[in-house]
């Protein structure tokens, strides 16, 4: 008799920064693992790609929206970061202004998400041209360190790896919640998912 029980756990995920950043880049590598080194036409708006993840007894059903050009505008609605549980700011080692504005990012975010608990992580894309770039690792490590967030750097390029990595520390996250947390934004992120369950139960 089989009496494992399967839960599944829907993980609202976007992911935010400067056009030409490498966002759409990062998604088509982690769901597709491909690479299109050409700039992909977009269609104003915002679209999702979905992925699932089994880690324990837990299905993770990702969700993960990605702005398709309202960035340029600075233009992303309240509904794009609403109910987000995951949270990527991105910036690319070749652009000091990505870097720079990730502080407006920073912003948008806290003011619509205030309250509520998420996963913050800060990604520094494009690691193939860190050494000619004009961004440090350190400065973004310093920044996400300030916010409490997580660092990663990866390249849509060259690393697929890195950026499965960076989801399976992601649901690592996500899946460590109901231990004893350190910080506070575990112990907001796990009310959270307990008022999301109990909200499931009504259903
Ligand atoms: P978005 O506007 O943030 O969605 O950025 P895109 O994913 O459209 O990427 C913008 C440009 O950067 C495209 O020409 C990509 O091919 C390129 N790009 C994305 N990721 C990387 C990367 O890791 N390394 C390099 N060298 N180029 C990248
Ligand atoms: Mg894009």
């Amino acid at each position: 008799m089989d009496d494992e029980k399967i839960e599944t756990k829907d993980v609202k995920v976007i992911i935010l920064g400067e056009n030409g950043v490498g966002k759409t880049s990062i998604i088509n590598r982690y769901i597709n693992d491909e690479f299109n080194p050409n700039n992909v036409s977009e269609t104003l708006g915002s679209t999702f790609s979905m992925k699932e993840i089994k880690k324990l007894n837990i299905i993770y059903k990702l969700k993960i929206w990605d702005s398709t050009g309202q960035e340029k505008y600075h233009s992303i609605t309240k509904l794009f970061i609403k109910g987000s549980n995951i949270v990527l700011l991105v910036y690319s080692f070749d652009s000091i202004e990505s870097f720079e504005h990730l502080n407006y990012w920073y912003s948008s975010i806290k003011e619509i998400l205030e309250g509520d608990n998420y996963i913050l992580a800060i990604i520094a894309n494009k690691n193939d041209l860190k050494n000619e770039g004009v961004v440090s690792e350190e400065e973004g490590k310093k920044f996400a360190e300030d916010k409490k967030a997580l660092f990663k750097s990866v390249s849509a390029k060259e690393d697929g790896q890195g950026i499965n990595k960076l989801f399976d520390i992601l649901i690592d996250e996500l899946s460590q919640i109901n231990f004893e947390s350190i910080t506070q934004s575990y112990v907001l992120h796990k009310k959270h998912l307990k008022k999301r369950k109990k909200q499931q139960c009504l259903c």
